[in-house]
């Protein structure tokens, strides 16, 4: 595989994380609110989004298994890292790279829910037009795509181009 089209440069994403951020500091803006990435892919969205928001935040990581090397979600999600804190009566923020099938989040809200949060929502940089069979409640989401493949901005493809500051489609 390698790189084939530029879909989102640098400066446009930077953009959009910006305008992203803005909402979510006045949305949590007294209370606000503990961001949980989902390792790996949202590392690099994670760490943009949150340094430019204002409102006080706080952060923990999950770990989810993922497509492996092949660009098929399996629809089996396990746990490779859970939480390190209670969430117990927080005000949540998933932070995802990308939706899909929508199955890995749909397993994520039903799990974390269990846990009784104040709030739970979700942040997603990319959204794919797919049809989807689940229904979720996306708050923020940082750009609609049509149903191809993509990395960089901490997506990969067998682990490579997570360091790319843009977003590309791969052939
Ligand atoms: P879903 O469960 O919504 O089908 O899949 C979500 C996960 O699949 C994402 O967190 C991501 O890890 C992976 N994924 C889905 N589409 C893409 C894509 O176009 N590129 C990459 N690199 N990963 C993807």
């Amino acid at each position: 595989m390698e790189i084939d089209k530029v879909l989102f440069p640098e400066d446009r994403i930077q953009e959009r994380v910006m305008e992203i951020a803005s909402q979510v500091s006045v949305d949590y803006k007294d209370k606000g609110c503990l961001m949980i990435g989902i390792l790996k892919g949202a590392f690099v969205f994670l760490s943009d989004l949150a340094r430019n928001i204002s409102s006080p935040v706080e952060f923990d990581f999950m770990a989810l298994s993922s497509y492996g090397s092949s660009t098929k979600t399996s629809g089996v999600v396990r746990i490779l890292k859970d939480l390190d804190a209670d969430i117990h009566g927080r005000d949540v923020l998933i932070v995802e790279d990308i939706i899909d099938t929508g199955l890995t989040l749909k397993y994520l809200m039903g799990n974390l829910s269990t846990r009784e949060p104040s709030s739970l929502s979700i942040c997603a940089l990319l959204n794919k037009e797919t049809i989807r069979q689940v229904q979720l409640p996306i708050k923020y989401v940082g750009f609609s795509i049509p149903d191809i493949f993509v990395v960089g901005y901490g997506l990969d493809y067998a682990e490579r181009y997570r360091n790319l500051p843009y977003i590309a489609s791969v052939k």
